[in-house]
């Protein structure tokens, strides 16, 4: 077997398939997935809509560069661009989360003429040389820099701070609307407003990265619909093909318009189209994100309802941070080996929870039910 372990440190468990919120591994035991990977599986595991657009696409053609239309891409565009808030309908395709983020970072750039980028403390936004200047954790760029110049980072929720920061050749403010890597940080009430406002005085591109909140995941297709603000380019990715790999960069007019030259060779690739189709059809089928509301307040009622040493639950609908007294790393331990669930950190002491959105009731009680047995006051306090 190769070893990657110098750039992913390895879980102990082989997994070998999934349905479902459900993964297997190689020894038969089934494993409840709080994490989908990242968000990477709203859909659940394998859906059965998802596999077969995936297998009759690949029947059909894996591939043609992106100047021939084909079908699978043309609809996947329509579906977008009728799925997007506002007037955002213009859509490029990429391969991940990071390029998309380059590309709104580039887009932006070329349509306001500014260069200057003002982004979050505690953000992410991937680590490809542009997004990961944006990106705020000193870990993740020292050993790469200098990265890209002109990037000023401002404290997440504070509107002064970004009114301060923000001037004439600023092309962009890049946001997540909670912020998911960063400790599951939803942003105050009218920051995302505040934002709006400031970025249409000086003409700046304001950016939403909804690579993770996106989809549905807050209970709403895209978590800037709680707040009814409508950015100028909005990025998804993670979980848009049921995690086969594709970012979406959507811009409004006067961005597409100015964009520049920009392009990837397997941007809008049938095969993935095919997968991002068949799970944006899912979603709207199975109404997910009002699922992903119901489930989520769900979870957070009988989580605040509990005992359990939890300082802190923030997020909303399906992406969930506990903020949890014992370091996060050991309770994900105990929840894997000896409760079969799969969750997410964010950073040391956030339990990060983003289970596909196909998650039930009898799910959660599940993870309470393993939760109280590792962590309510009433257990043993040394193991
Ligand atoms: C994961 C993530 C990214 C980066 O996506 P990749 O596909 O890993 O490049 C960017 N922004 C946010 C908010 C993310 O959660």
């Amino acid at each position: 077997m190769s070893d990657n372990s110098f750039v992913f440190s390895q879980k102990p468990i082989t997994i070998e398939s999934g349905a479902g919120v459900y993964l297997t591994s190689d020894d038969g035991t089934d494993y409840l997935d709080f994490g989908a990977s990242y968000a990477c599986t709203p859909t659940g595991h394998c859906h059965p809509d998802v596999v077969e657009a995936v297998q009759e696409q690949a029947a059909e053609l894996l591939f043609v560069q992106g100047s021939y239309p084909v079908s699978a891409r043309e609809e996947l565009h329509a579906k977008l661009g009728a799925l997007a808030p506002g007037d955002l309908e213009k859509v490029w395709l990429c391969n991940s989360g990071t390029e998309a983020n380059e590309a709104a970072l580039k887009f932006a750039r070329s349509a306001t003429g500014g260069t200057k980028i003002v982004a979050a403390k505690r953000a992410f936004h991937g680590r490809t040389a542009g997004a990961l200047s944006a990106t705020w954790k000193p870990k993740y760029k020292t050993p790469f820099e200098p990265l890209l110049e002109d990037v000023e980072f401002v404290a997440y929720g504070d509107e002064v701070e970004l009114a301060d920061a923000v001037d004439d050749d600023t092309a962009a403010v890049i946001l997540e609307p909670i912020q998911g890597e960063g400790g599951v940080h939803p942003a105050p009430d009218g920051y995302l407003e505040a934002a709006r406002e400031i970025t249409e005085e000086t003409e700046t591109a304001l950016v939403f990265d909804e690579i993770q909140t996106g989809l549905g995941r807050t209970g709403e297709t895209w978590a800037c619909e709680h707040e009814g603000v409508v950015p100028d380019i909005l990025t998804a990715a993670k979980g848009v093909a049921s995690g086969l790999p594709m970012g979406a960069t959507l811009c409004a007019d006067w961005i597409a318009e100015s964009a520049g030259p920009h392009g990837s060779t397997f941007s809008g690739n049938p095969l993935v189209c095919a997968a991002a189709g068949a799970t944006l059809e899912v979603l709207a089928e199975e109404d997910l994100a009002a699922n992903a509301a119901a489930v989520g307040d769900y979870l957070r009622e009988e989580l605040a309802a509990s005992d359990l040493p939890i300082r802190e639950i923030r997020g909303q609908g399906l992406m969930l941070g506990l903020e949890v007294k014992r370091g996060a790393n050991r309770v994900l331990r105990d929840l894997a080996l000896e409760h079969q669930i799969l969750a997410l950190p964010a950073g040391r002491s956030v339990v990060r929870l983003l289970p596909p959105l196909v998650l039930k009731e009898s799910h959660v009680d599940e993870l309470l039910e393993a939760l109280t047995e590792m962590l309510a006051p009433t257990a043993d306090s040394q193991s």
